[in-house]
């Protein structure tokens, strides 16, 4: 008789690091520039390799899993909803959806959410909302910064500011324009009879970990109030309480006058929302709340009960164990401690930046080691922490990212930082 179950040798020949690269070389198309690594499973701040080595996770998918790997309250989160109800479509009502919306209404300010799956969907959700407030007088154009990302559909490649995600998908998706960031005077100068938006993010953060002044946040907000324009914000990465705060901007104006008082007219969530399911949403402020009215957007996943039970038990979770706290805290460490690391070694990392766990450290220029490779210093610099046994993400050519769990404990953070300071002394001339 036939077995029905492959037996054991067929499994680990197909989970040979070699074979899986095969499969995908042969069936997966290739618009992503992947690193020589086949990951097996995960448990908290670790990974494993197929082969069976570990890596500390300072990246966290792209700041995605909240809560690490292999959760077990994620884990029980879904399996206790699955058993009830996975996916019922938008026509319905269900507990799950509107608890969510509570929450994360509660946690910015009155207003109302839309569910979707992605950053890229949440944006897209917030341009739709600004070209029905303009509609009636003609404005349509949404203004965003060099440097900036936001997602990779026709209207975030247009939205995004950075020519690479552009380039060959020309014509670009008309209504959208860049202006430098952190400039107030660039985007009050680009303003024109048709503009209806502004969007940028808290942080950038494919942009290299740059931080919004408090200056130019309130500056774009009394710009917006005096040309009636929409503020919107995207934080799928730098949000859910990543620097500390459960919006980035309100870290950024913590202590500054009136900072409190600050509020964008819309805002865009995903990664860390749904702990490595792919949930997405938008809030919009009060008096726009009611603009996308029955029939003007929609989706057929998001939103769904097995989404919103997954993250609902997130928020908990992150309330109860005060993660906020700890992202602040011990990313507060681990920027200090980089930034000794950059003292002590100033021909190999330039400057550590960032807020909580959204952390970039820029590569000097010209490192030797680095020379006779035609890889981006930021490539070649996480090959060599993977080496060392730490996963962290570039950015761009010379910054890479620390993004990890919420959750990531004191003792993982100066385990990681131990690595990343023997990889630098080893790279130092
Ligand atoms: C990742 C990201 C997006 C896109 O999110 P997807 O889920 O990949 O569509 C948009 N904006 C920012 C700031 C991001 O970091």
């Amino acid at each position: 008789m036939k077995d029905l179950i492959p037996p054991p040798a067929l499994v680990s020949q197909r989970e040979s690091a070699a074979a899986i690269k095969r499969l995908f070389e042969n069936n997966v198309v290739p618009s992503y520039g992947r690193f020589d690594l086949a990951l097996s499973h995960g448990m908290g701040a670790y990974v494993w390799d197929v082969n069976g080595k570990r890596y500390l996770d300072l990246g966290s998918g792209i700041a995605v899993c909240s809560l690490g790997h292999a959760n077990a309250e994620i884990t029980q989160a879904l399996v206790e909803q699955s058993r009830k109800l996975v996916h019922v479509s938008n026509l319905y009502y269900h507990g799950p959806q509107g608890l969510l919306a509570e929450q994360l209404v509660g946690n910015i300010a009155h207003g109302k959410v839309f569910f979707c799956n992605s950053g890229a969907e949440a944006n897209e959700g917030l341009f739709k909302l600004a070209r029905k407030f303009g509609h009636d007088e003609g404005r349509f154009e949404i203004l965003t910064a060099d440097n900036s990302f936001h997602g990779r559909t026709l209207a975030g490649i247009a939205a995004t500011g950075q020519a690479k995600v552009k380039k060959g998908f020309e014509p670009m998706m008309p209504g959208f324009r860049q202006v430098p960031f952190n400039d107030l005077e660039a985007m009050r100068e680009a303003l024109s009879p048709a503009t209806i938006a502004i969007l940028i993010e808290g942080i950038q953060g494919e942009g290299g970990v740059t931080a919004a002044t408090p200056e130019y946040l309130l500056g774009l907000r009394q710009m917006c109030d005096e040309k009636r324009l929409l503020l919107l914000m995207d934080s799928v990465q730098c949000g859910h309480f990543r620097t500390g705060r459960f919006q980035s901007y309100q870290r950024i104006l913590e202590g500054v006058a009136d900072g409190e008082k600050f509020q964008p007219d819309g805002i865009s969530m995903a990664k860390s929302l749904g702990g490595g399911l792919p949930v997405g949403a938008f809030w919009v402020r009060q008096p726009y709340a009611d603009l996308l009215g029955a029939g003007t957007h929609g989706t057929t996943f998001g939103g769904s009960p097995l989404a919103c039970a997954v993250a609902l038990t997130i928020m908990d979770v992150i309330r109860r164990d005060k993660l906020a706290d700890n992202a602040r805290e011990l990313g507060a460490r681990m920027k200090f401690d980089l930034e000794r690391i950059a003292a002590k070694y100033p021909k190999v990392i330039k400057q550590a930046r960032g807020l909580g766990f959204m952390i970039g450290i820029e590569l000097a220029s010209d490192i030797p080691a680095f020379a006779g490779n035609d890889k981006p210093a930021s490539i070649q610099f996480v090959n060599l922490l993977h080496e060392a046994g730490v996963l962290t993400i570039p950015s761009g050519m010379q910054v890479i990212r620390f993004l990890p769990a919420l959750n990531l404990k004191a003792a993982e953070a100066d385990e990681g930082l131990q690595l990343i300071e023997s990889v630098v002394a080893k790279i130092s001339p």
